[in-house]
């Protein structure tokens, strides 16, 4: 399956629901989302505002992201579905507005609730809120809406991923002397900086964004690379939490890591091939949508109407679904077709684990 085949033929490719194309003609907001599956019940996903050279490249990557929410939800037992939106910026520093928040609000309400729109790359807590002025559907806001900034439960759940990775590569849970290189330290990143400093490991970082790194350096004394070093950087755990597509079958080889573990959705460019090469390769890979789904989990719990020692047990599962899908990973092709394998068979038997009074 490629960006250039039809959109039919990508959305029955991959499994797709719908896809729903909005122009708002007050604003100008263009915006879509799609919706993977309803399977499992309504459909948790955040909104992303970014500038996409083309059409097709935003299509790809809602359709990529929704059906990878689909799995995120079914592997960590949410009784959810998957859907992801986009905004499709005019220009690369379009400045977020209200209006704008307003629009997208009134198309996420017309789903009904099948789709709950959320943070994503681009998109902070006063933008959420604006479009809650439009919708009950939506997650991650603080006076209209509820739920707050995700990334820190995100951050706490990739945390878990790590424990369970060097406990099953047999080096204890203990991060003492232990290097973690960290691309990416925005939101997410530098609340696992601090979940990792705590935890005593070494922090190596890299961003584009130099008041990023300056604050974790400060914060947490991390070494700093260049971005075009950290992924080859030598190190323990290489956890991208920048964006996706950042390693795929040219690149496993230059990797220097025994454990790749990160908050990224869409690390791997190809998941199904890279995950192998990566398994030759003898790299430990946790899958993204298994120990990224800490937001997630948050966000829908809430929605949901889980307490809080409901939602802190759901994001500690995430430590056992990883070390589950590492054990499996051994006895299939890799650890990402383990983790598919699990969250299908999930969808299949309508089986979740919700915790929700
Ligand atoms: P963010 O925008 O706050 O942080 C991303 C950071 O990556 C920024 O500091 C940015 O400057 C940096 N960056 C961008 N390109 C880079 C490059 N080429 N090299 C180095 N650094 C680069 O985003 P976030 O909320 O921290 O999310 C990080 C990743 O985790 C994203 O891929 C996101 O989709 C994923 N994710 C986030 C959450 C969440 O709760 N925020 C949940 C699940 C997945």
């Amino acid at each position: 399956m490629h960006e250039h085949d039809s959109i039919f033929e990508q959305i029955v490719d991959r499994g797709h629901e719908r896809l729903c194309f909005h122009h708002d003609n007050e604003t100008g907001l263009k915006a879509i989302v799609a919706i993977h599956s309803t399977a499992l019940g309504n459909a948790l996903g955040g909104t992303r505002r970014w500038y996409y050279e083309s059409e097709e490249d935003a299509i790809f990557d809602v359709l990529r992201l929704s059906k990878g929410m689909t799995y995120k939800a079914a592997v960590s037992g949410l009784p959810m579905g998957g859907a992801k939106s986009v905004i499709l910026l005019p220009h690369r520093d379009q400045p977020r507005t209200e209006a704008e928040a307003r629009a997208m609000g009134r198309f996420v309400d017309t789903f009904g609730g099948a789709y709950i729109a959320a943070e994503d790359v681009g998109v902070n807590i006063q933008f959420i809120d604006w479009m809650a002025m439009e919708t009950d559907h939506v997650m991650g806001g603080e006076k209209v809406s509820t739920g707050g900034d995700p990334s820190p439960w995100t951050a706490l759940g990739t945390y878990h991923g790590m424990r369970a990775s060097l406990l099953h590569a047999g080096r204890g849970e203990d991060f003492s002397g232990i290097t973690v290189a960290i691309q990416g330290v925005g939101h997410v990143g530098q609340n696992l900086c601090r979940l990792l400093k705590d935890a005593g490991a070494n922090l190596i970082v890299a961003d584009i964004n130099k008041a990023n790194v300056d604050l974790a350096v400060e914060q947490f004394d991390c070494r700093v690379v260049h971005t075009d070093e950290i992924l080859k950087t030598e190190c323990d755990i290489l956890a991208p939490c920048a964006l996706g597509n950042v390693i795929d079958g040219t690149t496993v080889e230059h990797l220097r890591c025994s454990i790749l573990c990160g908050a990224s959705n869409n690390i791997l460019g190809d998941p199904e091939e890279d995950a192998v090469a990566l398994k030759t390769a003898g790299i430990m890979y946790a899958p993204d949508f298994v120990v990224n789904a800490g937001g997630l989990i948050h966000l829908a719990g809430l929605h949901l109407g889980m307490t809080t020692e409901q939602l802190q047990q759901k994001n500690d599962e995430i430590f056992d679904t990883t070390v589950r899908i590492l054990e499996d990973g051994e006895n299939t092709s890799s650890t990402y077709a383990a983790a598919v394998s699990l969250a299908k068979q999930r969808i299949a038997g309508g089986e979740t684990q919700c915790h929700a009074s």
